[in-house]
């Protein structure tokens, strides 16, 4: 199955993709490219209900039970076409993310391992691994054995942090998760690898984030960093196709830089903007 870049998009990040059940090739803001999709939440569920989730619930899936090794044929299948292209795309990244929340499978790990292993055996030795979670199974086994995975493939982790004080978190991410547990699974996993915070900011109602709210969140990095978590970035972020709620849109691009502006400056960090 080869590849045109008329098929991807920035704006269509559609889960089918041939006839294969885990990969979705995408266009990625975040990624700067190629990027191609790993959907492991065969059973569209999140244990999160973020208000910007783009994924239809409505739609049933249609297994729950991940196997590693068809997973591994795919992935394979997809880059070996990719390589053979003469002036194919560049591979930016192979990333878990999906319809749902990666860490909550078991078998991560198992799967991070083939995708290091099918990267080297094809010479993709510049294309990480990437995981993008909400944070809620990081204190569990296999969330543990996820990331020691990671680490070992030279991999990424990307964690959500959307709100800074317990009711926007829930508010936001439609989850009663506490806030503390995820400060500590930031921290605690940042121990094992360095973490990328991904946070997104966005208009509610037409109105954006109330300035107390930023305070909040400003808050809530400046507890991570003086407890010593270990952060090489922030992403900061907006709806960029619209989410099932419709009074939540794009924020502006100003504002979004007016923010950033604020991380670095009363953080420190690295901040990335994606308008
Ligand atoms: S964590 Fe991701 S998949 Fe789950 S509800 Fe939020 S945006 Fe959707």
């Amino acid at each position: 199955m080869f590849i045109k870049r008329s098929q991807l998009s920035t704006v269509q990040h559609s889960r089918a993709c041939g006839h294969f059940t885990y990969i979705y090739p995408v266009i990625s803001r975040r990624s700067r490219g190629l990027s191609i999709g790993v959907n492991l939440n065969l059973d569209n569920r999140c244990n999160y209900d973020c208000v910007y989730c783009e994924v239809d619930r409505g739609v049933v899936g249609s297994e729950t039970v991940v196997d590693p090794d068809s997973f591994g044929q795919e992935l394979y299948q997809i880059l070996a076409d990719i390589k053979s292209q003469p002036h194919g795309l560049e591979v930016r990244d192979v990333t878990f993310a999906g319809n749902g929340e990666p860490m909550a499978v078991r078998s991560l790990a198992r799967c991070i391992d083939l995708a290091s292993g099918i990267l080297d055996a094809l010479g993709f030795t510049q294309t990480p691994v990437v995981v993008i979670t909400n944070g809620t199974f990081l204190h569990r086994r296999w969330g543990l054995q996820a990331l020691q995975s990671l680490d070992a493939a030279g991999g990424e982790v990307w964690i959500k942090l959307d709100a800074g004080d317990q009711e926007a978190m829930t508010r936001i991410n439609g989850t009663h998760f506490p806030l503390q547990r995820l400060e500590e699974n930031i921290f605690d996993a940042s121990r094992i690898l360095p973490v990328t915070l991904q946070s997104m900011f966005m208009k509610r109602w037409g109105q954006p984030p109330a300035p107390e709210s930023v305070g909040h969140y400003l808050a809530c990095l400046k507890r991570l960093i003086e407890g010593g978590a270990l952060i090489s970035k922030v992403q900061v972020y907006t709806v960029a196709r619209q989410p099932r709620s419709s009074h939540i849109t794009a924020l502006d691009a100003t504002t979004l830089g007016e923010i950033a502006c604020r991380i670095r400056r009363e953080t420190g960090l690295s901040v990335e903007v994606f308008a």
